[in-house]
């Protein structure tokens, strides 16, 4: 029976995951080693007792005492805090679902690598923090990395069969977030509530206002220059308001394929539980008579600045993207929290870019997790004490 894990299991794409792992079969089907969630215990519990898992863990170690009484009698291993987290992620599985948000992610990614193991990747801030050195890990310990993110999952099923060598461009669509249809003059004042109101997919909070600043596609075109292999200048973003496009391959010789279906996250976790395989997933069916036409448009940079700045990180790569990220990140906070207004977040994060290359040797690509997670949090602490 497969060993699997979910990392962020509480979250939207753990729910997916869960929703899947269950209509397949369940305990029946799967043997759960570990479920992880960041505070919510409740949660946590019932699906690692519906999973009959090893073991549950809150990375909030204020949780454990929810949690040892929500699992008690069950015989479920509980426990909580930053330890507890690795000791689950280097128990031995066969596949696990990375879904934990930001780059808390970014561990137990590299310790289920580093066994060896198949990792399906939500969380994008991994490669976009550390892509070279997981796709070294995973390459040095025979692990596997299959896409998450509804594009790249795409991507991926676009070149099954095909040469990289053929490819000439990727194209990644958006959806545009929530704020596409607004004046630019307005955006500035955009609320964290407008910037919530996704028009098709059910995400978590954090990604949601990523879509509407665009800051998610520019992690995703770092994602995309991460995992496939290509050039910077063979990536382009295009707005495709309907999201039933998930994105698209451009050969050399015209052809362009492109993967369509419905906004519904299972389908690319269904891919990564089943791959190399297909097997029936309880997701919608498109009715394109019913849909009609499909759009598109160019972004628009000033909208989106976020885009600018993904193709400077690409240039420099090194570490820019991992101080990328944790500016983001911290920019994000402060968004939230009212600190700064919805446009700043990218001066914020272009600020910290060019305090840390100016610092630091931003260009000198990382050679260790460590050296990953000194550079976050320094750029964690340049950005917070920007404005
Ligand atoms: P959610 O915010 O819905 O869930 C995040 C998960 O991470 C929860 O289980 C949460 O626990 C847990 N968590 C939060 N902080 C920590 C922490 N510091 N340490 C450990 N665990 C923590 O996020 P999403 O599911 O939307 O996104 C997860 C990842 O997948 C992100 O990287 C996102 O970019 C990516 N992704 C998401 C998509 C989507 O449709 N949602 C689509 C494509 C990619 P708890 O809730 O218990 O506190």
């Amino acid at each position: 029976m497969r060993r699997i894990s979910v990392f962020g299991a509480t979250g939207s794409i753990g729910e997916s995951t869960f929703d899947l792992l269950m209509h397949m079969g369940g305990p029946a089907a799967f043997h759960t080693v570990a479920l992880t969630g960041g505070r919510n215990a409740t949660r946590l519990a019932t699906m690692a007792r519906a999973l009959r898992a090893e073991v549950a863990v809150c990375a909030d170690d204020t949780c454990l005492p929810a949690l040892r009484d929500a699992l008690a009698g069950s015989g479920i291993h509980a426990a909580a805090g930053a330890q507890a987290m690795q000791d689950a992620a280097d128990r031995p599985v066969d596949w696990a679902m990375s879904a934990i948000v930001g780059a808390a992610g970014l561990q137990p990614g590299f310790q289920v690598l580093s066994q060896g193991a198949t990792l399906a990747l939500a969380n994008k801030e991994s490669l976009v923090t550390a892509g070279p050195l997981m796709l070294a890990t995973a390459a040095a310990k025979g692990g596997r990395i299959l896409p998450v993110d509804s594009e790249h999952s795409a991507i991926f099923q676009a070149l099954t069969g095909e040469d990289i060598s053929a490819v000439e461009r990727i194209i990644l669509t958006a959806s545009g977030g929530a704020l596409r249809d607004w004046p630019l003059d307005r955006l500035a004042s955009a609320k964290v509530a407008d910037a919530l109101a996704h028009p098709n997919w059910s995400m978590g909070a954090r990604i949601t206002i990523d879509s509407a600043s665009m800051f998610n596609k520019a992690m995703e075109v770092i994602e995309t220059r991460e995992f496939f292999d290509v050039a910077p200048d063979q990536i382009e973003v295009i707005i495709h308001p309907e999201s039933l496009i998930h994105s698209m391959v451009g050969f050399h010789d015209g052809a362009i394929m492109a993967h369509l279906g419905a906004a519904d996250m299972r389908h690319a976790i269904g891919y990564a539980l089943n791959w190399p395989t297909r097997a029936p997933l309880p997701v919608a069916r498109l009715d394109l008579a019913n849909v009609g036409r499909l759009t598109f448009r160019a972004p628009d940079l000033a909208r989106f600045p976020a885009l600018r700045l993904a193709r400077e990180v690409m240039e420099v790569r090194g570490m820019a993207g991992t101080v990328f990220n944790a500016a983001k990140e911290i920019a994000l906070d402060k968004f939230i929290s009212g600190q700064i207004g919805f446009m700043d977040m990218a001066g914020l994060v272009e600020t910290t870019l060019a305090r840390l290359s100016a610092e630091t040797s931003l260009a000198n690509a990382a050679t260790s997790l460590d050296d990953v997670l000194a550079m976050d949090q320094l750029a964690r602490l340049r950005a917070s004490q920007s404005t």
